[in-house]
């Protein structure tokens, strides 16, 4: 090994789910929407005499319509590059104590990821058999909570009595509750802000609002950890989000009708499915978000998600113990659900 070599920082990354191209793939593998964004958003006219500019390092029209849209101050909103770039910012800035962060041990698999990478310790708290977290096991001192609320990937949403439960025991530190899709299904943590210092919600436009491909994210909390969360972005990179991001983000943020009109449709569509793999033998989590991590009793997922993949059909499949028993299904539109069901059956049929 040369010696500059030694001097190289060496990480296991995360990795995303596959991102194939071309046409004729239904794609149910990275909980992406299959409704287009708000109309609002795709006809907005972008101003491109402007790119010559940097970007509002505050990104301040984005910031407002949140605050707003959210009844909260302007002072309580940070937003950045999806919700990736805020739970990074929120590692680096909330958990330095030296002591062991906590969070699921089947949970967002970016956690430990970011761990690793700003050098947290970290421990992961096993769910029960039934993938359900365990207040009890967040009791002891540590250096901070993270979880999705719905989990990712199992779907479930914990109750508001578990969410009291696990900031009443953690006063002293940050929790994060990661609400990437809590507009699914789930109770939000958002009402409790107000009682709470330390608790951070963060969300993202990927899911809810249709738009992963603009990268926006947002973390609410009290002003002095939202201000905390700037320092360290303006000690970082001042410009995260870009011009047309902010302005698609605030047309977005307009249209309600639209966002309510395409979750219902979600969920209407997550409902019928839960029905037809329960009729195939599929076993799964009452899943609350817009994806359903399914398990069939004789087939292995791995072969499901290879036979699938042959047929253009992409689903997430995670090679981890435990986990590798289930497939997680994103929800597609119906005609995609209805495709996805109809090779399931196939492929049940031509087993037996
Ligand atoms: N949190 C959870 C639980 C997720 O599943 C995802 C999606 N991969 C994210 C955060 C990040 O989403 P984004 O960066 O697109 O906002």
């Amino acid at each position: 090994m040369k010696k500059w070599e030694t001097c190289i920082r060496r990480v296991e990354p995360y990795t995303p789910g596959e991102q194939p191209q071309g046409t004729g793939i239904i794609k149910l593998n990275t909980n992406e929407n299959p409704y287009p964004p708000a109309p609002g958003v795709m006809s907005l006219k972008l101003n491109a005499a402007r790119y010559r500019l940097y970007p509002d390092p505050t990104a301040g029209d984005l910031v407002r319509e949140l605050a707003a849209y959210h009844g909260l101050s302007e002072d309580q909103v940070f937003v950045g590059v999806g919700s990736d770039d805020v739970l990074a910012m929120c590692f680096l800035t909330f958990f330095n104590s030296g002591l062991p962060i906590c969070f699921p041990d089947i949970t967002y698999s970016f956690y430990d990821v970011w761990a690793e990478l700003f050098r947290i310790p970290y421990e992961r708290k096993p769910l029960n058999d039934a993938f359900e977290l365990k207040a009890g096991d967040y009791y002891a001192e540590n250096g901070g909570v993270v979880f999705p609320n719905p989990n990712a990937p199992t779907g479930i949403a914990a109750d508001m009595g578990m969410i009291r439960d696990i900031l009443e025991h953690n006063r002293d530190v940050i929790v994060i509750i990661d609400e990437a899709y809590i507009d699914f299904g789930g109770e939000s943590a958002l009402p409790l802000l107000e009682e709470y210092e330390n608790l951070i919600v963060v969300r993202t436009f990927s899911k809810s609002r249709s738009m992963a491909g603009v990268r926006i994210g947002y973390a609410m909390g009290s002003s002095t950890l939202i201000r905390a969360l700037l320092d360290v972005k303006y000690s970082y990179n001042s410009y995260t989000m870009n011009t047309p991001s902010i302005a698609l983000g605030v047309e977005s943020l307009r249209d309600e009708a639209y966002f309510r009109e395409t979750i219902e449709k979600i969920v209407t569509t997550r409902e019928w499915v839960k029905k037809e793999l329960s009729a195939l033998g599929f076993t799964f989590p009452d899943s609350r978000a817009n994806f359903i991590f399914a398990s069939h009793p004789e087939i292995p997922a791995s072969e499901l998600y290879r036979a699938a993949k042959e047929k253009n059909i992409y689903v997430r499949y995670f090679d981890k113990p435990v986990i590798d028993r289930y497939l997680r299904i994103t929800i597609g539109t119906d005609d995609e659900m209805k495709a996805f069901i109809h090779f399931l059956k196939d492929e049940i049929t031509s087993r037996s």
